[in-house]
């Protein structure tokens, strides 16, 4: 039954379809690798009942002649997303006993499609971070070992970083993430998967827990660009519940994947050469430039100025953003409360006790950039930044249909690498954070190993609303790398 959970998306419909198995078989398949997975720690919550009881529906619809776009599929959920009677807990402590009482948008439109949940995966706390290590509930393990140290436990990436992991290691078929300034392509790139983040306002933000409004997007994992298509798909679309969702049709993705990239432009953005990018990674880039090149597009180069502003002003927006969303958890509303001499002292001591390091960090950051005296001088500079970085990309795209770049300035790190130092920590986003800023789709596809045996990705990132084109470049990559390489050591615990 294992092969099961070796199926991409595209085939498990399928074999669905032709009878070959039921989505019963399908989900137990993935709850049998879940358990013998546990010690990756890809989920805060396993719901095994109620995929099994969604999948036994599931088999039904099929066999009435009604079954929708996603039937059968086994997704994990990252616990960011709201899920009616499940527990949702943001991996924070402060909402370690919140369950929703409604469903997020993203969510309800999968599960409307048909699609299975096996439980909720592990995030950094309130998605913030690039490494899981600052979950309440313990890092994730990324499947993927280094070849020269295969004790070595290594990062997942983030924020999204249990969602990644379990699909990496075959847990599930797909799974639901969100990326505020990287957290969906990072460990993506990380975890040898794709990832794509679409354009602001693509996907409802309703019912996902906020950090910062005006970069949150959700956004999908899966093994391959057609299985991403279809997951995209399902959970896009307008939703009147949420003020910052678009009234844009949504194409029918999966169908537009083979139009190859012959005579289309691929920008690549000579900022992002940053100093001290390690040699695999520019040769990585460069591989991908080649193959574009070869399969007929046409490179020009292009230049994106404010790049190198992109990761200060996105460590001010998020954090003043993040301060005045995360203010609600008071003791009173949401989550934890723990009882002080009068009000205020109760507010102090729940916040004190529900959040951890990061989260406080960021708080105070926020706090302080948003403050009297100090508000002109960074929020509001930040904005003025964001803007003409927004007009870089503008402008490049008078070049190009769509851009190439690294994702992630590394491959996978080791558990407590960079934790020393915030900043160290914050340069992981240097590649991404800045289409997050200007509200751009992007998507990270895996392109090659490191010569440490890690997975290594390729970002493209498009203009608005133009997934299409960046999930046609994503193909053509697909394509040439013919990635196949799946992590060894997943189901042994490091010695
Ligand atoms: N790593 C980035 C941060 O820590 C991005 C996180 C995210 O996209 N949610 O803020």
């Amino acid at each position: 039954m294992t092969e099961l959970t070796k199926l991409t998306i595209a085939e498990a419909l399928t074999g669905l379809e032709k009878k070959d198995f039921s989505a019963v078989e399908l989900t137990q398949a993935h709850i049998d690798m879940m358990e013998k997975a546990r010690h990756l720690n890809a989920f805060i919550t396993e719901t095994p009942d109620l995929a099994l009881t969604q999948a036994a529906a599931s088999d039904q619809r099929r066999a009435d002649g009604q079954a929708g776009a996603l039937d059968g599929i086994p997704l994990a959920i990252k616990d960011l997303f709201c899920t009616k009677g499940v527990r949702t807990t943001a991996s924070s402590h402060m909402l370690e006993n919140f369950t929703p009482t409604y469903e997020s948008t993203v969510t309800e439109k999968l599960f409307a499609d048909g699609a299975v949940m096996l439980g909720k995966t592990a995030l950094d706390e309130f998605a913030m971070g690039s490494s899981n290590t600052t979950s309440y509930f313990g890092n994730v393990i990324n499947p993927w070992r280094r070849d020269s140290d295969p004790a070595t436990d290594l990062v997942p990436g983030g924020s999204s970083g249990g969602s990644a992991a379990a699909l990496a290691a075959r847990l599930c078929m797909g799974s639901t993430g969100t990326d505020t300034g990287g957290s969906i392509r990072q460990p993506a790139s990380f975890c040898g998967v794709v990832g794509i983040k679409p354009t602001y306002g693509r996907c409802s933000r309703w019912g996902i827990v906020s950090f910062a409004s005006s970069l949150d997007q959700a956004g999908m994992f899966a093994r391959t660009i057609e299985d991403s298509a279809l997951l995209l798909k399902s959970a896009s679309g307008f939703d009147p519940k949420d003020s910052t969702s678009a009234q844009k049709d949504v194409p029918d993705w999966p169908t537009m994947l083979e139009s190859g990239v012959k005579g289309r432009k691929i920008g690549v953005p000579k900022e992002y050469n940053v100093d001290g990018m390690p040699a695999e990674i520019s040769k990585l880039w460069q591989r991908g430039i080649d193959w574009l090149k070869e399969a007929g597009a046409e490179i020009v180069d292009v230049s994106l100025p404010h790049t190198k502003y992109a990761l200060p002003t996105y460590y001010i927006i998020a954090p003043a953003e993040a301060s005045s969303n995360l203010a609600r958890y008071d003791g009173v509303r949401y989550g934890l409360r723990v009882e002080g001499e009068d009000l205020t002292d109760t507010y102090e001591k729940t916040r004190a006790a529900g959040f951890g390091e990061e989260v406080k960090r960021r708080i105070m950051i926020g706090t302080y950039v948003l403050s009297a005296g100090y508000y002109d001088a960074y929020y509001i500079k930040a904005q003025k930044i964001r803007r003409l970085i927004l007009q870089d990309f503008e402008k490049a795209f008078e070049q190009c249909d769509a851009l190439l770049t690294p994702t992630a300035p590394s491959s996978a790190f080791a558990i407590g690498e960079n934790e020393d130092d915030p900043i160290k920590m914050y340069l992981n986003d240097v590649f991404t954070v800045p289409a997050s800023l200007a509200g751009l789709p992007g998507l990270s596809v895996p392109a090659g190993l490191s010569e440490n045996g890690l997975p290594l990705g390729l970002q493209v990132i498009g203009k608005a609303w133009d997934e299409q084109t960046v999930l046609q470049v994503g193909r053509a990559i697909e394509q040439a790398a013919s990635f196949t390489a799946m992590p060894q050591l997943n189901m042994q615990k490091a010695a």
